[in-house]
C-alpha cells in the first residue's frame, strides 16, 4: 500500500490537528518541501492548552455520543517541568520580558504555553496551513493514497485525496475511569478530571480524588482550599498507606479504594472510612482515534496503539500513516519536533525505514520485554526512565544532536521533585546551574 518514496518526494500531507504536535509536523513536512494542510476541529492553533471554562455535559464523559470538549486544562494550571526544557529545540519557550501580560515563572501558567504556541505559529506562518472548523471524521486507504473526509463548522463534508496522513489529534480528551466496587449504589457524585475546572463547586464537601499523579495531585491541592476534606486514593501506595500530607490541614493520602456503599461511605484498602460528597477521577485518558478506519490493523488494547514502530510508524502502513506525540512521561515538545523531523525526511525519502517485516520484528521484540519486564499494556508508551535513549534514537535518524546535557538532567529533577515535593516543586527548586547551562547554550546558538 506505502508508495516506494524517492530522495526527492513531495508528498500532498495532512495533518490531523494544530496542537503543539500538529504544529511541529506541519513546520518540519514544509521545511521538508512538501505540501501540507492541518485539519483543526477547533478555532485556533493550541489544543489542548487552549483553556475553556466549558466542561462536558456528562461530568465522567462516558455517553459516546456527548459533544466533546477538547481541553483537560484547569483554571490553576501550571506546567509541570521547567520551562527551559519543555518547548521545542531550536524556538526555546523563554520569559517574554517585552511583554507585560506573560507569565515570566519558570513553571508557568496554561495562558503562557498557549501564548508560546501561538507565537512558535507566527513565528513560522503556521496558521496559513490550517483549516479551522474542520474535523476529521475519516481516514480510509485509498489504493496507494489515503481518502480524508471532513466536515466544516457549517455541516459540510468533503472528501480529498492525500499522500500521507500524520495523526496528531491529541490524547487527554477521552477519560478514563477506575472501577470502584459498590459505585452503581453509592449516591454521591462523581466527574473526571477532563471536567474539571474551579474548585468552588466542591465548597464544604468531603472529596476522594482517584490518583495521584500530575493532575491528581495539582486538583487536590487546589479542591483543599475550599472543601472539608480531601481524600487521595491511589493504587501505586502499600495498602496500609495513610498519611496528613504537608502543605494543607484538610489533605489525607490512602491507598486506593476497596468499595463503596450505598449509606455514601467509601472504604479505603487501609481500613478508613470516609463520608464522602464527590469522587474526582483523576485516572488519565484514553488513545481514541474514532476518524481512523484502517480495516483491524490499527488497533487501540488497554491504551496500548499498534503495531507501531518506535510509536511512531505502523509497519504495514508506513511510512504514509504516521502518528506523532504517543509517549507520554517525556519532554512533549522536544519530542514532536524530533518524531516530525523524522516522519517528513521519511517522506520526502532522504532517511529510509526498514522493512515492513523488519519494523514488525521490533514492535514484537519491543512488547516481548515490556512482558518480561512485567509491565501492563496501558504502559506501552510510557517513556519515563528510557526517554533519553528514546530521543536519542529518534535524533541520530534525522543527523540531530542528541538530548543536551541539561535538558536530560532537568527532566529527571523535574520528575523527582514532582513526586517528592508536589506541593513545592514549582517554586523551589536546587539546579539553578542547570538553567545557567540551558540559557549558555541557547545564546551559544543565537536563540535568543
Ligand atoms: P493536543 O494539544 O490535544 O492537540 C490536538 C489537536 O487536535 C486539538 O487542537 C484538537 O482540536 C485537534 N483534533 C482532535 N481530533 C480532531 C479531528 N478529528 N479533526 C480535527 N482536529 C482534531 N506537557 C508538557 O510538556 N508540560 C506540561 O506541563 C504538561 N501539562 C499537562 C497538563 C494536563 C492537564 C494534560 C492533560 C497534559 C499536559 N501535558 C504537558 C501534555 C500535553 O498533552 C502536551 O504537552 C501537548 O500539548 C499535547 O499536544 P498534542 O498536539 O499532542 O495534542
Amino acid at each position: 500500500m506505502a508508495p516506494a518514496c524517492s530522495p526527492t518526494n513531495s508528498l500532498h500531507v495532512a495533518v490531523i490537528g494544530a496542537g503543539a504536535a500538529g504544529l511541529a509536523a506541519a513546520r518540519e513536512l514544509r521545511r521538508e518541501s512538501h505540501s501540507v494542510i492541518i485539519f483543526e476541529r477547533g478555532t485556533q492553533v493550541g489544543g489542548l492548552w487552549v483553556y475553556t471554562p466549558q466542561t462536558e455535559p456528562d461530568p465522567l464523559s462516558l455517553d459516546p455520543n456527548r459533544t466533546v470538549v477538547h481541553s483537560s486544562v484547569y483554571d490553576s494550571l501550571r506546567t509541570n517541568l521547567p520551562r527551559e526544557c519543555m518547548g521545542y529545540r531550536d524556538f526555546p519557550f523563554v520569559p517574554r520580558n517585552d511583554d507585560a501580560s506573560r507569565d515570566p515563572r519558570r513553571y508557568p501558567s496554561h495562558r503562557e504555553v498557549l501564548a508560546y504556541l501561538q507565537d512558535f505559529a507566527r513565528e513560522f506562518n503556521l496558521e496559513e496551513m490550517v483549516r479551522f472548523e474542520t474535523e476529521v471524521v475519516c481516514v480510509e486507504p485509498e489504493g496507494q493514497k489515503w481518502k480524508i473526509r471532513s466536515k466544516s463548522s457549517d455541516g459540510i463534508f468533503k472528501d480529498e485525496i492525500f499522500d500521507s496522513v500524520v495523526v496528531c489529534n491529541g490524547h487527554y480528551t477521552e477519560p478514563r475511569v477506575a472501577h470502584v466496587p459498590g459505585i452503581d449504589s453509592w449516591p454521591g457524585k462523581q466527574i473526571h478530571s477532563h471536567n474539571y475546572r474551579v474548585p468552588y463547586p466542591f465548597k464544604d464537601q468531603v472529596v476522594v480524588v482517584i490518583g495521584n499523579f500530575a493532575s491528581g495531585s495539582d486538583i487536590s491541592r487546589d479542591i483543599t482550599g475550599v472543601a472539608k476534606e480531601v481524600h487521595i486514593a491511589s493504587r501505586s501506595n502499600p495498602s496500609e498507606t495513610y498519611q496528613k500530607l504537608p502543605g494543607s490541614n484538610n489533605l489525607w493520602l490512602h491507598s486506593m479504594i476497596e468499595s463503596a456503599r450505598k449509606d455514601g461511605s467509601i472504604i479505603f484498602k487501609n481500613g478508613k472510612v470516609v463520608q464522602a460528597n464527590t469522587i474526582v477521577h483523576c485516572t488519565g485518558y484514553k488513545y481514541h482515534f474514532p476518524f481512523l478506519n484502517t480495516n483491524g490493523y490499527i488497533t487501540v488494547d488497554d491504551n496500548c496503539v499498534g503495531p507501531l514502530y518506535k510509536h511512531v510508524f505502523p509497519p504495514a502502513l508506513a511510512p504514509t500513516l504516521s502518528f506523532i506525540g504517543l509517549p507520554w512521561m517525556t519532554l512533549q515538545f522536544f519530542m514532536f519536533e524530533l518524531q516530525s523531523k523524522w516522519v517528513a525526511a521519511v517522506l520526502s525519502g532522504r532517511v529510509t525505514l526498514p522493512s515492513s517485516d523488519r519494523m514488525m520484528e521490533d514492535v514484537t521484540a519491543f512488547y516481548a520485554k515490556r512482558d518480561a519486564n512485567k509491565l501492563p499494556k496501558r504502559y506501552t508508551h510510557k517513556l519515563g526512565e528510557c526517554q533519553v535513549d528514546y530521543l536519542d534514537w529518534i535524533a541520530e535518524q534525522v543527523g540531530a544532536p542528541p538530548v543536551e546535557h541539561w535538558r536530560a538532567e532537568e527532566v529527571h529533577g523535574g520528575y523527582r521533585r514532582l513526586a517528592t515535593q508536589s506541593d513545592t516543586f514549582r517554586d523551589k527548586w536546587d539546579d539553578d546551574h542547570l538553567i545557567l547551562e540551558a540559557y549558555e547554550d541557547f545564546l551559544r546558538q543565537k536563540l535568543i
